[in-house]
């Protein structure tokens, strides 16, 4: 069977060939772990997560690797720790931080039907590799360093000649655009405006790691070695596919691409680039001004978004129903209908048979999923349409779709709000006094009754407050 992928740097739609069949590759950027994701996130973990499946399928389960990562160094990470966690040393903070934000990460992604990665390598653990491929670089002459820093010159990159690709190829961007369009207020130490940073120092009491190329002192990575450095580690110099988000292709993408390249001197990093479109929110661009920022534990577990709480299965097909390069409208009336569809795909109970090849077929033809729901529809066997879902991740029960807002929020009425609020006065307190282990141990004490905490500062006061939810 061919499996043809649209590819961003080709800018066409092409048969898939692994370079290795027996070891299928495929990087997708994952998430900053600083909050909560939002439904914008959730759809590349949704989209790539449905292509993992479909190699699975053609290429054997175990033949496949995915990688996506957890970034878990970054300045909007510094900034939350030390303001949710303020009487806390810097790094301790930003440990809460990141695995309490990964943990909710995980368990959003899991009730949208995901599967988790093969491989979830987190920056923090591959300084190592980032330092190998900077001072790679370095040596080739692609990058230099100046003030504690170390960047990478594009232009250096254009005057090398050999197989190295073209930097801007991939954002489809001449140097000279780029030139053009770079700020005015450019870091004095850097040669070019187009040089970015690979390596900068870091300030006292700031995470930091001993600097590569003979820098003095601790410093911490730029966003996009990061990427260069996993995907390398676990994939190797050259993989097969490469994907995120339409908004990751300039710089994130271009530099990873320049970065590995230089390094490893192949005219390739990935063989095939995938983006999805963006998702706005009831025909608006989603942001916490225009207050139609949605989490995805929002609509799972709370009634937030329209007065209730969804199913996540139902959050996936509505999805879905967008092929995955469109942008797309994330509405209450598509989650209606998506609910509506699902619970009749399930009328009947039956144990799956085969998935249907029509429908796998269409998910062959660079993920049409719009074409597979078409003809989910038309399938009459349960068994074949049963196994149809099962093919693309769902798996839930009518009665698990339609019971859902009722149980989680169900449970949520039923907490005595008197005591919760009493047990957080207490913490808060507690915190006050300094005293963690009682402020644990009632956070703990809390996490048994099914209560999840979350730590802010009042904006006006600058007072701390805690706010709660119902876990799932
Ligand atoms: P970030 O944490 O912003 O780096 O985003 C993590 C992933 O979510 C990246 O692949 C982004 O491209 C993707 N993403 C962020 N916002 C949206 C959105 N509104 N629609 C679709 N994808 C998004
Ligand atoms: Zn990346």
């Amino acid at each position: 069977m061919s499996l043809r992928l649209y590819n961003t740097l080709t800018r066409t739609k092409a048969e898939f060939t692994p370079l290795d069949p027996a070891k299928v590759r495929m990087y997708v950027c994952g998430p900053t772990v600083y909050d909560y994701a939002h439904i914008g996130n959730a759809r590349p973990v949704i989209v790539f997560d449905v292509l993992f499946r479909l190699l699975r399928h053609v290429y054997g389960a175990e033949r496949v690797t995915y990688v996506r990562n957890i970034t878990d160094v970054d300045d909007k990470i510094n900034d939350r720790a030390a303001r949710d966690f303020p009487e806390l040393p810097l790094n301790e903070a930003i440990r809460r931080v990141t695995e309490s934000t990964a943990a909710q990460f995980h368990a959003d992604v899991a009730a949208l039907g995901c599967l988790p990665p093969t491989v979830e390598p987190r920056a923090t653990e591959h300084i190592a590799e980032m330092r190998d491929i900077i001072e790679r670089l370095v040596r080739g002459g692609f990058a230099y360093v100046a003030d504690g820093h170390v960047l990478f010159s594009p232009a250096a990159m254009d005057a090398a000649n050999g197989t190295l690709p073209r930097y801007g190829a991939l954002a489809n961007r001449s140097l000279d655009e780029m030139i053009a369009g770079a700020r005015v207020d450019v870091a004095p130490y850097k040669k070019d405006a187009t040089d970015f940073v690979l390596w900068k120092p870091s300030k006292e009491g700031e995470p930091g790691w001993p600097s590569p190329c003979g820098i003095e002192g601790q410093g911490r990575p730029g966003w996009h070695i990061e990427c260069s450095a996993m995907s390398w580690k676990h994939l190797g110099e050259v993989f097969d596919i490469h994907g995120g988000g339409i908004d990751l292709v300039f710089p994130h993408h271009e530099n990873e691409v320049a970065q590995s390249t230089c390094a490893f001197g192949h005219g390739l990093m990935a063989q095939v680039w995938m983006h999805n479109g963006f998702l706005q929110v009831e025909g608006q661009k989603m942001s916490k001004s225009l207050g139609n920022f949605v989490t995805i534990h929002q609509l799972l577990a709370t009634a937030d978004f329209s007065g209730r709480a969804w199913h996540g299965e139902v959050l996936r097909l509505a999805m879905l129903r967008t092929h995955y390069r469109q942008p797309i409208d994330f509405t209450a009336k598509a989650l209606e209908e998506a609910e509506k569809t699902l619970l009749a795909w399930r009328a009947d109970v039956v144990p799956p048979s085969v998935a249907d090849g029509e429908a796998i077929d269409a998910l062959s033809d660079d993920l049409n999923t719009a074409a597979v729901i078409a003809r989910l529809h038309r399938i009459d066997d349960p068994a074949v349409r049963a196994a149809t879902l099962d093919f693309l991740g769902f798996k839930a029960t009518a009665a698990e779709i339609a019971g859902h807002d009722a149980q989680v929020r169900g449970i949520a009425r039923a907490v005595d709000e008197a005591l919760v609020a009493s047990l957080i006065a207490a913490r808060l307190e507690a915190r006050r006094q300094k005293n963690f282990a009682e402020s644990d141990r009632i956070r703990d004490e809390l996490a048994a009754m099914g209560i999840a905490l979350k730590d802010g500062k009042d904006p006006a006061t600058g007072e701390p407050v805690t706010t709660w939810d119902v876990k799932r």
